[in-house]
């Protein structure tokens, strides 16, 4: 199967035909070979228009998604950003090609270590993993110009606004455990602004803050 040209159909059937615009952002999704980020019986369904199983009960995202939820970050090549839910660490690869810095944090310790390798086999230099409840965020290495959620919430978890910066913003599902409202948050003061970007269907954030195992 030629991958490249798989990239190339996905980007433009999938991302440009849907309105995604930002340049950056359809550069870094036709570069970053998706498939190394699914197991090899799976690299032929890589870049299909769905989401795929990647063990432990998670998935990879659907392309579209991450190509939207990124690109709502607005990137421009300096930011340290936070990711919370790693999982096959394709996401993670996206935002080292368009920020300064990757925060990730999974908190299945085996998919953190496989997309540990894939991430240092693809030579990004410039992303930080770390096992962990990512509802309590990284308080360490805070505050972040912008913090993406990859899991879906029942609500925004208090430490995440906290280590955010101000006018950073923050791309969560918040919803129910089947479906999710995708919002974009900007920090202002000590409070927030809410924006909806749609519906969508993730899988559950677990955490101190979050839903129960
Ligand atoms: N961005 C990933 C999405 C993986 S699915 C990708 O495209 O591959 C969401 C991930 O969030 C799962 O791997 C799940 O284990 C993880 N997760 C759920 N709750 C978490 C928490 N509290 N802290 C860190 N990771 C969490």
């Amino acid at each position: 199967m030629d991958m490249p040209r798989a990239r190339k159909k996905m980007v433009e059937t999938q991302l440009i035909s849907r309105g995604i615009t930002d340049e950056r952002v359809l550069s870094a999704m036709m570069k970053v070979p998706r498939h190394k980020f699914v197991e090899e019986a799976m690299a032929a369904q890589a870049y299909g228009d769905y989401p795929l199983p990647i063990g432990y009960g998670q998935t990879i995202s659907q392309p579209y998604i991450v190509a939207e939820m990124t690109q709502a970050l607005g990137l421009k090549g300096y930011e340290r950003v936070l990711e919370i839910g790693t999982g096959s660490g394709y996401q993670t690869a996206i935002l080292a090609e368009l920020c300064g810095r990757v925060y990730s944090i999974e908190r299945i310790k085996p998919l953190l270590l496989r997309a540990r390798n894939i991430i240092d086999d693809l030579r990004y230099f410039n992303v930080a993993l770390k096992a962990f409840d990512g509802t309590l965020g990284w308080s360490d290495e805070a505050p972040f110009d912008h913090i993406i959620i990859t899991a879906g919430s029942p609500s925004i978890p208090p430490p995440l606004v906290k280590q955010l910066k101000d006018n950073g913003t923050m791309i969560i599902p918040v919803g129910s455990r089947d479906e999710q409202e995708l919002l974009k948050i900007t920090k202002s003061d000590n409070s927030f602004t809410k924006e909806s970007l749609g519906l969508c269907r993730f899988v559950k954030l677990i955490g101190q803050n979050a839903w129960e195992e």
